[in-house]
């Protein structure tokens, strides 16, 4: 029998606990997950600070640390596009074949319905603290952000000086001061 393959797309700047926990519950349901890193491209901004290459670097580092089955999972860079209408099939052809796509982000849902493969809405954990935009919100005000992210992100954003990017990025131009 074909296994059930699954496709999970996370922009995951960075990657929070509640990634894993969407990643936990979604493999109860399949037999494989593509995971897609969104957006691989950008990096360098106050809302996607972290390359493409580093979220891969962080997430492959919490699933190990949470002792996720690595031949249970692919993880990829996904580019984004510049036309909505074209981009399930610019997925597509990057990533394996895959039955259902499981994201709770309305564009995704409802690309992928248009393009006739079904989707699952999955549910969220902690919505108000493991989000990104708050994770990166703490990390501008130094306010306890670590406790929303793997102890092994943690890790990686020390490595690459990912606080310190982050907080430079929001300092203003001298030029904006006067
Ligand atoms: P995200 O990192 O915010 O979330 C990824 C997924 O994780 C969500 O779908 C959600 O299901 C899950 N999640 C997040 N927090 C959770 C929590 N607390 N509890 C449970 N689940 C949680 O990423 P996103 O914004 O959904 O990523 C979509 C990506 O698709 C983006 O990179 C976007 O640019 C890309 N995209 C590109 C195009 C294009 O290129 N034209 C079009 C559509 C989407």
């Amino acid at each position: 029998m074909n296994e059930k393959r699954g496709l999970l797309i996370g922009r995951m700047q960075p990657v929070h606990k509640g990634h894993i926990s969407v990643i936990q519950e979604t493999l109860k349901e399949v037999d494989e997950l593509v995971i897609g890193i969104g957006s691989a491209e950008k990096s360098h901004t106050l809302s996607n600070p972290f390359t493409g290459g580093e979220r891969i670097l962080m997430l492959t580092k919490a699933l190990r640390e949470y002792n996720i089955d690595p031949s249970r999972y692919y993880i990829l860079p996904l580019e984004d596009i510049a036309c909505n209408s074209l981009w399930v099939g610019h997925v597509t052809m990057l990533t394996p074949p895959f039955c259902r796509v499981y994201s709770g982000n309305s564009l995704v849902q409802q690309l992928f319905q248009e393009a006739n493969i079904p989707y699952t809405q999955p549910p969220l954990f902690n919505r108000t603290e493991y989000s990104g935009t708050e994770v990166r919100r703490r990390m501008l005000n130094n306010d306890n952000w670590e406790k929303l992210v793997p102890n092994s992100v943690i890790k990686v954003l020390k490595e690459i000086n990912g606080i310190q990017r982050i907080q430079k990025l929001n300092q203003k131009e001298i030029s904006e001061l006067v």
